[in-house]
């Protein structure tokens, strides 16, 4: 699953359970993107705090595990070389990428599907908000295979990293909405904070 994870919630949480149960996956890797040049115009944290709040979410769970490779690779992230630098690692395993319906009609329509279709099974779960319907999210892949793309209904939980983000620098609570762990890493690294406020809290 990979995401930007800035920070990790528990839609992100939820989501990849789900999809490990109705798979019987062994193993979900969450896998934050690398340093992107821009992110529809705000500043993305640095990708090692994205990656220790991912292990802190995720260290309770056996069979959820983080992957740096795209943090690592020190270009911006396409998801086809993730599924190959995972195919490597993991020779032999059959790859589900999982995403949520506003990503996936992103991922399919952009990038090259037939070779994204040759490396993994891709998972788009529903999100609240978003339409989770195949055809409406990439109308070119209606004659697909019918193992190529899964959807999958998940428990609707309305949270997104740019909620939680605004309500952190909005001085609102973000418990419960991400891991306790998580709450405390952005307090201690005073993430999402206006510049000059975080600036002041570390004075
Ligand atoms: P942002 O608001 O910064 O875009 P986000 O909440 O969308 O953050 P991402 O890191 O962009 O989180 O998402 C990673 C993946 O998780 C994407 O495939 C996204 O569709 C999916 N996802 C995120 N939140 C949810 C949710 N609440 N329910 C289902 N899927 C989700
Ligand atoms: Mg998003």
């Amino acid at each position: 699953m990979g995401g930007t994870f800035d920070p990790i919630h528990h839609g992100h949480l939820v989501a990849a359970s789900e999809v490990a149960a109705r798979f019987g996956l062994d193993e979900v890797i969450f896998v934050p993107t690398g340093q992107p040049w821009q992110k529809s115009m705000r500043e993305v944290s640095p990708a090692e705090d994205r990656y220790l709040m991912t292990v802190v979410a995720t260290a309770s769970n056996p069979r959820f595990t983080v992957s740096r490779v795209d943090i690592d690779r020190g270009t911006p992230t396409y998801t086809v070389d993730t599924l190959r630098d995972l195919r490597e690692m993991y020779p032999g395993a059959e790859l589900y990428f999982i995403t949520g319906a506003d990503a996936l009609g992103s991922i399919l329509s952009w990038q090259n599907w037939r070779t994204l279709f040759g490396l993994a099974r891709f998972v788009g779960v529903s999100r609240p908000g978003y339409d989770l319907n195949v055809e409406h999210l990439a109308p070119h892949l209606s004659d697909l295979p019918d193992e190529a793309v899964s959807l999958v209904e998940v428990p609707a939980l309305a949270i997104s990293s740019t909620e939680c983000r605004e309500r952190v620098r909005a001085n609102r609570p973000v418990w419960y909405l991400v891991p306790d762990g998580v709450v405390q890493y952005i307090s201690k690294r005073h993430l999402y904070l206006e510049r000059a406020t975080a600036a002041e809290s570390v004075a």
